[in-house]
């Protein structure tokens, strides 16, 4: 047994889980077998419990963890709690200098002041082998010794995260008997790096699996890029299968501040293959060597700089299923009912997700299921088969993304976390609703491709006078969008956006980063302004719901609101919140500057014009011209259609319907709610009539009317619409096609019926 707190990783194997946690062994072990993993050392989990012992700091610590973990915000407090005392306990002065002299060590060894990684090992005490894999933090390009030291000890702060103590509540661990090794690593500045399975993740099948992107592999591994994809048959050395993605963030090391950042991939990258056939079989014998080694399948993280390879993490494949677990029943009836939010069947492993942190469990062709998901999800939603939700109705999150990608989904099933579980074979029919167990007939499970890089066009379209837009939320569906071959887009929702980045906008502001935040918002509003030029796409300013805000890193200062849905979000949230509304101008600006014509701005929840006329003053002190950029609103809220001649007076190009919004305010029934989705009703007489007398006085006035609610999306109610007289209607991605085919029919009936009657 090694005493000493802080050892050298060559000093350590496999045989010490309990000193060094599994990564710590891992990687002592691949040292020993020479593998090039870059040289670090550990600051031992024993070294963790004597920090806590000797500051005497263990009834507070453990104290301040004993609450009710279901309640978010109780939660939330012991977390700031438990690392607050972390934080100012001190480490042992004998502790201190031998971390010191590692760091040092290392920094001669390397002949510079090296950047190291700083990465969290926790082990439990009566069960070494336990995973806590992703529970904890990493933190990357460290430099200095003090910047280590205080690594080392927001490391272990990690270990009281709100998500690492649900984890452990819900799993039943003693809070006391898990500690916490910190590797600290020298940092591979890597041009490229990811993941890479030495046999297939799930049949275990003889091929090698690897996914690259450029920079730092943080952006594989968390999922945030669509990586490449490469399949390695191992027996023949075969690479039969290349997939090249789109890859349009790195992460990175700032060469100014040293720190890492997210950059946009320069542009002669983005398409580019990240790996040649030489790296790519050179990492297929390191996978080979690692599955020897272990005695079993791994899952490895790699990096790539200046032509070396260096392998980071070794782990089990956890998910390849045992050949009497494949043996799969066939489905017969349902065991779930829900709303079915997106069309479409699938069968695969279903998989529990609590929070972003267990997104790893969903492979290629697995299904998510989820109280409901959130935007940190959309990565390993891009990877499921289909989606499966206990809350939501037809325009809650997980409805509106999952359409937006093309995968099948049933919300509001109310209990799918309650009654399925982690493996269980399940098929989903996303149009009528149900999940049944076992597989039933369908098309092979059929993961999401990685974003596409060309466009094709399939069918050749009817032209309608009407013009029939598409909605588009995330920019991964851009590609989509574009494929139907829609007039534009009549509705773009930034907040999708916004909550898809790693941190909320505040946080950005707060860090001093808010030119970072607005180039941000400029690359993904970009994307599709660009793909659709010089079709008009109409972007829609902030719509943020304070309770999704509230989950981002730094989004504490959301306000807690009994409604959300009443609450503070659309235009009313801009004129309060200026400093926010003052940055998505200036991204609206520089779009303009970079000569997208085609955009204009919506304005979200407005019920009163006196709204949109400070949102105008707002913009146009600013600089926005709106003789030469579109205005338009949305009509959301029943006060808003009723008084639409006073809107209408205040200067405006377009309105359109969000029914979604205007159904709920209308009828009193809370859109995401799935206890009164019966009530919901998106064609109820009363919303017809206020579309009806918004669509007559804008016809008046000479202003453009749209709709881009979900029922748009409805051919039936597209149909009335043009019978009314609207000028364009948005759909969703799925819908686009019959929508336009409707909207056909019906320009073609009232042709012919005016026709007959100028005849007769
Ligand atoms: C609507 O309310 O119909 C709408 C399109 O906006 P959102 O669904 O984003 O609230
Ligand atoms: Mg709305």
């Amino acid at each position: 047994m090694i005493e000493d707190s802080v050892i050298w990783l060559e000093e350590v194997g496999k045989e010490d889980i309990a000193i060094v946690g599994g990564k710590g062994a891992s990687l002592g072990e691949m040292l020993r077998a020479e593998l090039p993993v870059p040289p670090g050392f550990a600051v031992t989990a024993q070294a963790f419990r004597r920090f806590i012992d000797e500051n005497g700091i263990n009834d507070e610590l453990f104290s301040s963890l004993e609450v009710d973990v279901d309640n978010a915000d109780i939660l939330r407090d012991a977390e700031k709690k438990a690392k607050k005392i972390i934080m100012g306990a001190k480490i042992p002065a004998d502790m201190e200098k031998s971390i010191k002299s590692k760091y040092k060590e290392l920094c001669k060894r390397e002949k510079d002041e090296v950047f190291v990684a700083v990465r969290s090992s926790a082990t439990a005490e009566d069960l070494p082998d336990a995973s806590f894999a992703g529970q904890q933090d990493t933190f990357l390009n460290i430099r200095g010794e003090q910047n280590v030291l205080d690594a080392v000890k927001k490391c272990w702060a990690s270990l009281y995260g709100a998500r690492a103590i649900y984890y452990r509540v819900k799993q039943g661990f003693d809070h006391r008997k898990v500690n916490l090794c910190a590797v600290v690593q020298m940092m591979v500045d890597a041009e490229k790096a990811g993941v890479m399975f030495s046999s297939h993740p799930s049949t275990g099948e003889p091929v090698t699996i690897i996914e690259g992107a450029w920079g730092l592999g943080e952006t594989v591994v968390s999922g945030s890029v669509s990586p490449d994809y490469y399949l390695v048959d191992k027996k023949s050395r075969n690479i039969k299968e290349r997939k090249i993605a789109t890859k349009n963030v790195m992460h990175t090391k700032d060469p100014k501040t040293g720190k890492t950042i997210d950059m946009p991939v320069p542009a002669d990258k983005k398409n580019a293959k990240v790996l040649d056939d030489d790296e790519i079989l050179k990492l297929v014998d390191f996978a080979d060597v690692l599955e020897e080694l272990y005695g079993i399948p791994q899952d490895i993280e790699w990096a790539i700089k200046n032509k070396e390879i260096f392998i980071l993490q070794s782990r089990p494949i956890t998910t390849i299923k045992k050949k009497k677990e494949t043996k799969e029943k066939v489905a017969t009836s349902a065991i779930l009912e829900g709303l079915g939010a997106s069309p479409g069947m699938a069968y695969g492993e279903a998989k529990l997700i609590s929070d972003a942190s267990e997104l790893g469990k969903v492979k290629n062709g697995d299904i998510l299921v989820a109280v409901m998901t959130t935007p940190d999800m959309v990565p390993a939603m891009k990877r499921a088969a289909a989606i499966v939700t206990d809350e939501g109705g037809l325009t809650c999150h997980a409805a509106i993304v999952s359409r937006e990608l093309g995968c099948p989904a049933v919300v509001g099933t109310r209990k799918a976390t309650e009654l399925l579980s982690d493996g269980m074979m399940i098929t989903v029919d996303g149009e009528k609703g149900l999940v049944f167990d076992g597989k039933k007939d369908v098309p092979a499970p059929v993961a999401m491709q990685p974003e596409k890089a060309t466009i094709s066009f399939s069918k050749s379209k009817p032209v309608t006078a009407t013009e029939v837009k598409v909605n588009v939320s995330i920019p991964e569906a851009t590609v989509r969008a574009v494929e139907t071959q829609a007039d534009g887009v009549g509705l773009l929702r930034i907040e999708h956006m916004i909550l898809g980045l790693p941190k909320h906008p505040k946080q950005y502001i707060k860090e001093g980063k808010a030119d970072e935040y607005v180039n941000e918002l400029v690359s993904r509003i970009q994307i599709v302004v660009d793909a659709f030029y010089p079709k008009p796409v109409w972007v829609r300013t902030l719509d943020a719901p304070t309770d999704e805000f509230r989950a981002m890193e730094g989004g504490e200062g959301e306000p807690i609101e009994p409604n959300p849905m009443l609450g503070y979000r659309g235009i009313r949230r801009d004129l309060i919140d200026t400093e926010h509304f003052e940055l998505e101008v200036r991204a609206f600006k520089e779009l303009i500057k970079r000569g997208y014509n085609n955009m204009g701005i919506m304005i979200p929840l407005v019920q009163h014009p006196s709204e949109l006329r400070r949102a105008k003053e707002f913009m146009r002190e600013r600089g926005i011209d709106f003789g030469k950029t579109e205005i338009g609103i949305m009509v959301e809220i029943p006060a808003a259609a009723l008084i639409i001649d006073q809107f209408i007076a205040e200067g405006l190009d377009f309105v359109s319907f969000g029914t979604n919004d205007l159904t709920q305010y209308t009828l009193a029934v809370d859109r995401n709610n799935e206890h009164v989705a019966h009530l919901y009703n998106e064609l109820h007489p009363a919303i017809m009539k206020l579309i009806e007398h918004v669509i007559i006085e804008c016809n008046k006035a000479g202003v453009k009317t749209s709709i881009c609610g979900q029922a748009g999306s409805n051919p039936k109610v597209a149909k009335r619409l043009v019978e009314l007289g609207i000028t364009s209607i948005s759909a969703n991605i799925d819908a686009v096609e019959a929508v336009r085919d409707m909207v056909a029919r019906t320009e073609l009936q009232l042709l012919l019926k005016a026709a007959r009657e100028k005849k007769s």
